[in-house]
């Protein structure tokens, strides 16, 4: 599985609850989670494992949980060109010299890419 720089695992999100317990992120996804819980893994485990509204719709029918649409997939190569382009403008490719805005900018270009790449990809691929 795919790791972050810190070295953990992208999936699951964890933590899902705040210093409080209340829900935050979905497990799953990283959407707002809600007061459903996937449950505790072993005893050591001490989150929930929130999940999100769609998330929580989804796991009742597992059909629904399905990969990327190939115009999905696509729109992520547009996501990762426009994170190239984000970084070689600023040259900084160490995330950790990154400020807030940085960051944000970072996702936001990301983010972008992706529904360009799906514009472009239906535009590209539909007939119609
Ligand atoms: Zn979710």
């Amino acid at each position: 599985m795919a790791q972050l720089p810190t070295g953990k695992p992208i999936l699951p999100i964890t933590p899902t609850q705040d210093e409080h317990g209340t829900p935050t992120v979905c497990r799953c996804c990283g959407r707002i989670a809600m007061g459903i819980g996937v449950g505790f893994k072993d005893r050591k485990d001490t989150d929930p494992g929130y999940l999100c509204q769609g998330c929580i719709q989804a796991v009742k029918d597992l059909s629904l949980m399905n990969r990327l649409s190939l115009f999905e997939l696509q729109a992520l190569d547009e996501g990762v060109d426009a994170v190239g382009e984000y970084i070689a403008t600023h040259g900084v490719t160490d995330l950790q010299y990154y400020d807030d805005l940085m960051q944000r900018m970072l996702v936001k270009n990301a983010w972008e890419g992706c529904i360009r790449g799906i514009r472009k990809a239906l535009k590209e691929s539909v007939p119609f």
